[in-house]
């Protein structure tokens, strides 16, 4: 199985770019940060602290999430109810960076993405994944950008959807995830000495596609 995986902070542009890489190469793209944010869309909808490893373990046993795709694009499915839109409001960033830092979701996930992995060749991003998820992946890139260019591109993509929320809370969010990122414990977000470096803050998305494509050729 050929897996290309793609590490980084959020807002990296990693999404934008794993999805149009895998249409270019004919691969599915799975976005396993979807995954986090479902179980956080769960606790959220439950009312509990999405900090509350006691209170999220309680649920994580009786949760179903499926991924499926439909013409070549993932929809993410939280107990039958497809969620791939509700998982995209603001405030489940905040929650799945929350849950994701609690090790019985991240094992769950982890076993999940393990299995999906090794049904076809894809490309996948996250933070783990060329650490811990897939170490052995036949390509592996850690894709970073400035925190304010990232903070600027995630406020375009909120308020093209009409979303309401500032640049600065924004900026402080991202600087707050990339901390718990990176800090958490188990499995946390770091570039290992294997991955492909790229800086993306003065890159169009086609310019970091092609030079993650240079890399695949050569
Ligand atoms: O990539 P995205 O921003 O959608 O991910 C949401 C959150 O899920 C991240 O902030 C991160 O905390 C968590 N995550 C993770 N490991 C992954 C993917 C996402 O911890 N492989």
């Amino acid at each position: 199985m050929i897996n290309i995986a793609i590490d980084g902070p959020s807002g990296a542009g990693k999404s934008t770019i794993a999805k149009e890489l895998a249409k270019r190469l004919g691969i599915i793209y799975l976005d396993t940060g979807a995954m986090y944010r479902a179980i956080g869309l769960k606790a959220v909808r439950l009312g509990f602290d999405t900090l509350d490893a006691d209170g999220i373990q309680s649920f994580l046993d009786n949760t179903d999430i499926k991924v499926a795709y439909i013409d070549g694009v993932q929809s993410i499915f939280l107990d039958g109810e497809d969620v791939s839109v509700a998982i995209r409001e603001h405030h489940i960033s905040k929650a799945a960076s929350d849950v994701s830092s609690i090790p019985a979701v991240r094992i769950k996930l982890v076993a999940m993405q393990r299995k999906i992995a090794d049904t076809e060749d894809m490309v996948l991003d996250g933070r783990d994944i060329t650490s811990y998820v897939l170490p052995n992946a036949k390509y592996k890139f850690f894709l970073t950008a400035k925190a304010e260019e990232r903070a600027s591109r995630r406020f375009k993509e909120l308020t093209a959807k009409g979303q309401e929320v500032g640049y600065d809370t924004i900026l402080a969010d991202i600087n707050e995830r990339d901390y718990n990122d990176s800090h958490r414990a188990f499995a946390p977000l770091t570039q290992t000495a294997d991955s492909v470096f790229i800086d993306s803050t003065f890159m169009s998305i086609d310019e970091a596609i092609a030079e993650i494509i240079k890399y695949i050729k050569e």
